[in-house]
């Protein structure tokens, strides 16, 4: 969280002992970290291959497959490494022929059974710029044909893992599961030129089609969460936002996006049951001001928030890029537009104002209100309808405790529970809120606050205050999602110098983000599966529109979206500089605002 920005700010700044933020590019003596000197992946995983075959075993009846797979691979090519690809994040294993294959207007997909769905979203993606439409067709495949299964054959590769093969007479993308097949896909509108990701037809093919180099690639995360935050309870994002930041998050296969939707500053989410909360909470008499942050802008905001309409729609189109939207409804703590709505939850009956300034606020829910605790719940239903993620945030963060301390309630409950401390009775709560989410099915994840009292034992960690927390929280059997100050707020500065806009404070630059490690090293090996991944978060303050939200996020998103699906060996800053000079093209078709890399530090193989 931000808000205690200010507790931390002599510390996010600093480097730490031991990590690479003082990258120097002679640590960095190998450019293409994963590549042999050949310029030639040879993956052990491609020495064994198997023929293709459907679901009921049968071989694929695909003349040019078949002998592509048959023949001896060709030599890799002398001057298109893998570097040329300059695909982002980077493929575990990748090999590069001489050939090409082209995307034309006579390519087909072709799909059967439960990889149809996948085949038609590809189509739509590769046809959307060029202008045509590639049918996706279930007859066998032939030459020219992109053709998708799904597989059980390379189940090693997990539900997200592909193996892409292009050759001059085809592609072929398997996976184990759909989310494969897209990421496959996604892989594939890399290799295209850049143009292919424009939505809107921008020219037609040239002649003899859309070149693609020839490849083998086989693929798979790292880490099951890769995630970012956004955050409209500060300034509202529109839906519209939402679904381009989804597109662009799927493009670096970024899989959990976590929505901010309550804070003190506005609630932002429609709940049928209380509809004050919106009347009430989604708007404020003013925000602080650009450039003086202690002083009003006197400029009224809102009502903004997202009806349960929008928020389906967005949820469907997120789940068909595989994007998770993780829901954030804060509780106790960063309450106050709901308490604006009902006094009644608070300690003290209020009255109370939506917040017009950043930082914390005193008053919270009283979690020694029967009534309280139960609204809690109503929301936390009313999300669970809508949102379908196995994990509901509850928040927990930046909750001071002193009006519990004063509270009659508050006293009563912890006395009738036994409870030693006000830490003890937050963790009451959430324990409350845990079995509430788990007769849903859903399990509770919080930030690393919700330690303090003492973890229910199904809950899950953001450690956000560093990694302490969530190694604690590891070592201990929780799953844990690092996002700590030091490499994840991508609200902080990533430059220094004029012409950076305002925010928070801190320095985050992209050479940090890239050296995160969020695997601890001193971690127990039983228990390194309970780190999920990590996540990056754009706290909404001092972003005051979706480009400002887009500048902050890129590129630093594309390199943690590196540290969470590439592997950790053969990281290589420089190698990611190269490759992200020509992803920002990408970025470019897509309208993205980031932050353009420096050609002069690029030289030198850091930035800035
Ligand atoms: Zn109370």
């Amino acid at each position: 969280m931000t808000s205690n920005w200010a507790a931390q700010r002599h510390d996010c700044g600093s480097t730490e002992a031991g990590d690479l933020t003082d990258l120097d590019p002679k640590h960095f003596s190998t450019p293409i970290g994963y590549l042999s000197n050949t310029g030639c992946m040879q993956s052990p995983l491609l020495k064994n291959r198997r023929l293709p075959r459907h679901r009921h075993g049968i071989l694929l009846a695909a003349p040019w497959f078949l002998m592509s797979w048959g023949s001896p691979s060709p030599a890799c090519a002398g001057d298109t490494g893998a570097a040329a690809l300059n695909l982002v994040p980077r493929p575990v294993h990748i090999e590069v022929r001489a050939e090409t294959w082209s995307l034309a207007q006579s390519t087909r997909i072709v799909a059967s059974g439960p990889a149809t769905p996948e085949a038609s979203k590809l189509a739509d993606a590769l046809s959307a710029s060029p202008g045509w439409r590639l049918p996706v067709v279930k007859e066998s495949a032939q030459p020219g044909d992109i053709y998708m299964s799904l597989t059980a054959a390379d189940a090693s590769l997990g539900t997200e893992g592909y193996r892409l093969s292009v050759t001059p007479n085809g592609v072929s993308l398997r996976a184990l599961a759909t989310a494969g097949l897209f990421y496959g896909g996604v892989t594939l509108r890399q290799l295209l030129p850049p143009e292919i990701l424009r939505t809107n037809r921008v020219s037609p093919a040239p002649a003899g089609g859309w070149r693609v180099p020839c490849v083998e690639i086989v693929d798979s995360p790292r880490f099951p969460w890769r995630g970012l935050l956004l955050d409209p309870a500060r300034h509202f994002l529109p839906p519209d936002f939402v679904k381009k930041f989804v597109d662009v998050m799927a493009l670096h296969k970024l899989n959990t996006l976590q929505l901010h939707l309550t804070d003190d500053q506005g609630w932002r989410l429609e709940i049928k049951k209380y509809p004050r909360l919106t009347q009430i909470g989604s708007l404020r008499k003013e925000s602080p001001r650009h450039g003086d942050r202690n002083r009003g802008d006197g400029t009224p905001y809102g009502p903004f928030f997202y009806i349960q309409e929008q928020i389906r729609d967005l949820v469907a189109y997120a789940q068909a890029r595989q994007v998770t939207l993780v829901p954030e409804i804060e509780i106790p703590g960063h309450f106050r537009a709901a308490l604006a709505a009902h006094p009644e939850f608070s300690c003290t009956g209020g009255p109370f104002e939506v917040r017009t300034r950043w930082g914390i606020e005193p008053d919270i829910l009283c979690p020694g209100n029967d009534a309280a605790v139960a609204f809690a719940k109503d929301v936390l239903a009313e999300v669970c309808e809508l949102f379908p993620s196995r994990f509901i945030h509850i928040g927990g963060d930046e909750a001071p405790r002193d009006r519990w301390k004063a509270c009659p309630k508050c006293q009563a409950r912890l006395k009738a529970e036994g409870l030693k401390n006000e830490a003890q009775l937050q963790t009451w709560l959430n324990h409350r809120l845990e079995e509430f989410l788990a007769s849903k099915g859903r399990r509770l994840i919080g930030w690393d606050e919700i330690l303090e009292g003492g973890l229910t034992p199904g809950a899950a960690v953001m450690s956000w205050r560093g990694v302490e927390g969530g190694i604690a929280a590891a070592e201990a059997g929780h799953d844990v999602v690092m996002s700590p100050t030091t490499h994840c707020y991508f609200d902080y500065a990533q430059a220094k110098g004029p012409g950076e806009p305002e925010c928070i404070g801190g320095f985050i630059p992209l050479a940090k983000v890239y050296a995160f490690e969020p695997m601890p090293p001193r971690l127990p090996v039983d228990k390194r599966r309970h780190i999920l991944g990590t996540q990056g978060n754009l706290w909404g303050e001092f972003m005051w529109t979706p480009k400002d939200v887009e500048y902050f996020a890129f590129p630093r998103a594309a390199a943690l979206a590196e540290v969470a699906w590439s592997a950790s060996s053969g990281r290589s800053f420089s190698d990611f500089l190269r490759r992200l000079e020509a992803h920002q093209k990408r970025l470019d078709q897509l309208d993205v605002r980031y932050r353009k890399l420096d050609p002069a530090a690029l030289e030198q193989g850091t930035n800035p």
